[in-house]
């Protein structure tokens, strides 16, 4: 019975390998294509300020309308890393996000647009003359670009990270790490760095009413960041019981479905004329949260 389970769970564990190696070069071959056909677009999810209700910033999400339907950018990015075509994909992002930026100040004026950064492209030779080259290129003033780079991205060479992190910082623009609490630095490594935000990971912040481990983590990242001078976001904001949560311990800012989900660049807009969804007035002058 034992042998017959065991032979069972081997011929299912090869079926899913091979299966995701033929779905992952199907994807890379489409993936050569999107570029030229132009299958991407950026759909963008409102961060709020906690203690104004005041939209501050978007965050820039990649979608990929493939012609098999839609890919999550979880899906594919991983594929973009190891084919290379993650390069050209981040500028894509890059001089896009700025085009947005720049038309959406005279709308929503100082509003800042976040980017996810690889941490591939992070790393390339000349990416920090790449940013420089789009903000003169977008006219965006760099304090309304924001560059998010996960925690473990930094974490694999930290040595190499701080000297870039150094440089980005230099060129004026945001810095935030995402998905904090995911990876394994210690707070004291991270202080050396100039970075102006940390981003904690939804998977903390979603459960915050039910797991008290969540709640005592998410509390405890806040009044660290804080004890360094740094601001706080927390993603995955789901429910009104997770904003009060993070408001009253002054957690800064705030993104996730309680808010808005991402939404594509005209629906942004006209969620910001309507003033948000009714779940919080989120553009300036329409009021505060409570
Ligand atoms: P991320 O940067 O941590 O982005 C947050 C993800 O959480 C997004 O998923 C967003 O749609 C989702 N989200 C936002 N609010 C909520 C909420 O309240 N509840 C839940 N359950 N989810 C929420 P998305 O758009 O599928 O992106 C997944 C990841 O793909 C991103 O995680 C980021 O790591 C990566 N990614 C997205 N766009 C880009 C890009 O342009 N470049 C690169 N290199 N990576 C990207
Ligand atoms: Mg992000
Ligand atoms: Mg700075
Ligand atoms: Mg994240």
């Amino acid at each position: 019975h034992a042998k017959n389970k065991g032979r069972a769970t081997y011929s299912f564990f090869n079926n899913t390998l091979k299966q995701n190696a033929e779905e992952s070069s199907r994807i890379e071959h489409l993936l050569r294509a999107a570029l030229v056909r132009n299958e991407f677009e950026l759909y963008y999810q409102p961060q709020i300020d906690l203690k104004t209700g005041n939209l501050v910033g978007a965050e820039a999400l990649i979608r990929w309308h493939s012609s098999e339907g839609m890919v999550s950018p979880d899906r594919f990015i991983p594929i973009a890393e190891k084919t290379g075509l993650i390069d050209p994909i981040t500028d894509w992002v890059m001089t896009t996000a700025c085009t947005q930026a720049k038309e959406w100040q005279s709308i929503i004026p100082g509003i800042r647009i976040a980017v996810n950064l690889s941490a591939v492209s992070f790393r390339q030779a000349d990416f920090v003359n790449k940013v420089s080259e789009v903000l003169e290129f977008t006219q965006v003033s760099p304090e309304c670009l924001e560059l998010e780079i996960t925690e473990t991205a930094i974490m694999a060479d930290f040595k190499e990270a701080d000297r870039i992190l150094n440089r980005l910082d230099e060129l004026g623009v945001n810095l935030a790490i995402d998905d904090f609490g995911m990876g394994y630095s210690s707070l004291s490594y991270l202080k050396r760095f100039p970075v102006d935000k940390l981003k904690i990971d939804k998977s903390f912040v979603m459960k915050l009413d039910q797991n008290p481990d969540d709640a005592a983590i998410t509390a405890a990242i806040i009044s660290m960041a804080h004890a360094m001078g740094t601001r706080v976001l927390a993603e995955g904001v789901e429910e009104k019981a997770h904003m009060l949560f993070l408001k009253e311990r002054g957690c800064e800012e705030a993104q996730g479905f309680y808010f808005a989900r991402p939404m594509p660049a005209e629906e942004f807009v006209k969620w910001c004329s309507q003033g948000g969804t009714g779940t919080a007035p989120p553009v300036p002058g329409l009021g505060s949260l409570n």
